[in-house]
């Protein structure tokens, strides 16, 4: 069975205050069905660990760098987020494809390095505005699943998230049938590629927008296994809400 996940991404936000935040999530009462992961920035992540310490919620990376080791100046190694006590991490972000010219190979090779560190994998893939008025978006989401995601890929290693860029951080969120349509899509080119038992289990998150007011409807649709959450993460009032709703569906 696959897992439902509710994972907040801070992004570049949080200092050391913001761990309250995290301590709330981390007091709350375990929920039965979902789990819950926080991924903070890098300079957040061994104390975030720690105040996460005795309870369900899993703390992740933002990203790491495809070298396991060197000269790589200010950047982070997979084996440096799992030394932290992470658990998993995101990789291939719009952000980071878009301030970073991440590619499609870029984010598989750092998917191996990951996964040699023993870190969970969570994928991002999503058209732009212009892919998806172009009717480009399956093809799209399509080459970046083929692209990004390494071959050894599992349940256990892999988590997918659904998030179109145009949805990111501007309150617009597809409808509940697009979303539907783009999930049963990577639904199957999972089950396709890597066999329907490893298909089946892996968890496919939808992120882009969700909050409160529209997580329980985003959990009901198909192979929505959860939600990848931004700005409403960053604040425990915000981010209860959508784990419980989670839980609930
Ligand atoms: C994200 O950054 O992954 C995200 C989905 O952001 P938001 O929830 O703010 O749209």
């Amino acid at each position: 069975m696959r897992r439902k996940l509710a994972a907040g991404n801070w992004k570049m936000n949080g200092t050391a205050a913001s761990l309250a935040e995290l301590t709330a999530i981390a007091a709350a009462p375990a929920p039965s069905e979902a789990s819950v992961l926080i991924c903070p920035p890098a300079t957040l992540l061994s104390r975030a660990v720690s105040a996460a310490a005795d309870s369900n919620v899993m703390i992740g990376g933002q990203d790491c760098h495809v070298a396991s080791s060197g000269a790589h100046t200010g950047d982070v190694s997979a084996e440096m987020v799992a030394d932290t006590g992470a658990s998993h991490v995101i990789l291939g972000h719009s952000e980071r494809r878009e301030d970073h010219g991440e590619s499609n190979e870029d984010v598989r090779g750092k998917a191996v390095t990951a996964w040699d560190a023993g870190l969970v994998t969570v994928i991002c893939v999503g058209e732009s505005l212009s892919e998806r008025e172009a009717d480009n978006t399956l093809d799209i989401i399509g080459g970046q699943l083929a692209g990004s995601i390494p071959d050894a890929a599992t349940g256990d290693n892999l988590v997918v998230a659904y998030e179109p860029v145009w949805a990111i951080g501007t309150g617009k969120v597809p409808t509940l049938a697009q979303i539907g349509d783009v999930h049963d899509f990577i639904r199957m080119r999972l089950e396709r590629r890597f066999g329907e038992g490893v298909g089946r289990t892996v968890s496919i998150l939808y992120g882009g927008s969700v909050k409160a007011s529209n997580a329980t409807d985003i959990f009901s649709v198909s192979n929505v296994d959860g939600a990848l959450v931004g700005g409403a993460s960053l604040k425990a009032a915000d981010f209860q809400p959508i784990i419980d709703a989670l839980d609930a569906s």
